[in-house]
């Protein structure tokens, strides 16, 4: 029954839509930033709050008619504060790089220094990359992890802030696999008198599910998108201390944004509830539990993986120690119907385009049921695939197995 407007009038449109679904359906997701919402997420999203315009905030709006509105950002506020004890949220941030955009503008002048993560280390673009606003805009410096152990040295972080003395101080990455120490930083951040910033896009559902350290009591301010772990629409939003409520505010909105996306509030407040459940922990946890076996797995078959191991829902795979390179690997697991994206490897020799590694997660096969004895098997046709990566049949039978096990792990729909 779904789809039937958009499949009467458009079936150029429906037909693409048709063919992406049976694609998620009948492939692997390992990409570790991706994820399948429920049903729920999914309505919320397609609601008429998508007609309106609400630039401002709850009670302060510059359009009449926001009354009702105004109950779906507070509610979707209100949850967020239970959810990660916060003082102050926005919900408004259409996506992670414009919520880093405005945590920038809330609290730093074009310009002033930032001590980031590099991003061959597994940091984002918006902390500091050259190509990025961040980069062109900020004074970033930037630390790394230790080349042997793949660790973050917090004695390193130590060190460059006291030289550098930068206005603030970022954490939360995109392609690291270990826990971070957030009170170390902040005590480093202390001695400086910088602005702490974590940025938990990709943890925060793990942190939702009570697996992980909370930076929220502890930093200035936190951004995250809602799309990742914590599996909400894609988005994000923007927690920090009270005293900083309003010029987080103000950066948000005038500052980047026009008007609040309200039907992806509404989708956002429908995570949040889902993220509160106890059945919730449990989904953080298995993720974990997922990674953990697929990293075990992983090292059985003596492939390396950055910093040995993983405490989160993600892994960096070093195919050097496999005679590859990053793009090899995800050209055969695309053969074979695996997603991956490639990855860089702390001081990689090979260019970015083609790095030596790729990054895999687990919350989207987790979401869709798959548990320990899944992971086994997929690292099992992973490798298979690598080891005959030129043979066409062959990789075509992996396919096929890959399509059987998917069958039984549908992906949520309408
Ligand atoms: C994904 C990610 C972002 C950006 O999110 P978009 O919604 O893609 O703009 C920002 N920071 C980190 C650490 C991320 O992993």
């Amino acid at each position: 029954m779904k789809y039937d407007h958009l499949k009467n009038q458009d079936e150029q449109v429906f037909a693409i839509v048709e063919r992406e679904e049976q694609r998620q359906n009948e492939e692997i997701e390992l990409i570790a930033s991706e994820n399948y919402v429920t049903p729920a997420v999914l309505e919320a999203m397609a609601t008429v709050l998508t007609n309106k315009y609400s630039e401002g905030y709850p009670g302060h709006r510059y359009y009449g008619g926001n009354y009702i509105i105004d109950d779906i950002e507070n509610l979707a506020i209100e949850r967020v504060k239970k959810l990660f004890d916060a003082e102050h949220v926005n919900v408004q941030p259409l996506s992670g790089s414009p919520a880093n955009a405005a945590v920038y503008m809330a609290f730093l002048n074009p310009g002033d220094k930032v001590l980031g993560l590099k991003l061959d280390h597994g940091g984002h673009l918006s902390h500091g990359h050259s190509v990025n606003f961040s980069g062109r805009l900020y004074n970033f410096v930037q630390y790394g992890v230790n080349p042997e152990t793949g660790i973050i040295d917090m004695d390193e972080v130590r060190e460059i802030a006291l030289r550098e003395k930068p206005k603030m101080i970022v954490a939360g990455f995109s392609a690291y696999s270990r826990e971070i120490d957030w009170q170390k930083f902040k005590d480093i951040a202390d001695e400086i008198g910088a602005y702490t910033f974590a940025d938990i896009a990709h943890i925060a559902g793990l942190i939702a599910g009570k697996q992980l350290k909370n930076p929220v009591p502890i930093f200035d301010v936190v951004s995250t998108t809602t799309h990742k772990t914590l599996r909400g629409p894609r988005g994000a939003i923007i927690m920090c201390k009270e005293k900083y409520a309003k010029q987080v505010n103000s950066a948000v909105f005038p500052g980047m944004q026009g008007g609040p996306h309200d039907h992806i509030t509404a989708a956002k407040a429908v995570a949040f509830g889902e993220a509160l459940k106890p059945e919730f922990i449990e989904y953080a946890a298995q993720i974990i539990k997922n990674a953990k076996t697929m990293a075990a797995e992983f090292l059985n078959l003596g492939y390396r993986i950055v910093s040995g191991g993983t405490d989160n829902h993600l892994m960096v795979v070093d195919l050097s120690s496999k005679g590859l390179a990053g793009k090899e690997a995800e050209i055969a697991w695309e053969k074979i119907g695996i997603s991956v994206s490639r990855s860089t490897i702390p001081n990689d020799p090979n260019p970015p385009m083609n790095p030596s590694g790729v990054r895999l997660g687990t919350p989207a096969i987790t979401t869709r049921g798959m548990k320990e004895a899944e992971m086994k098997l997929i690292v099992s046709l992973m490798d298979k695939a690598l080891m005959n990566k030129d043979d066409e049949i062959k990789l075509a039978e992996l396919k096929e197995e890959i399509k059987k096990m998917c069958a039984q792990f549908p992906i949520p729909t309408k």
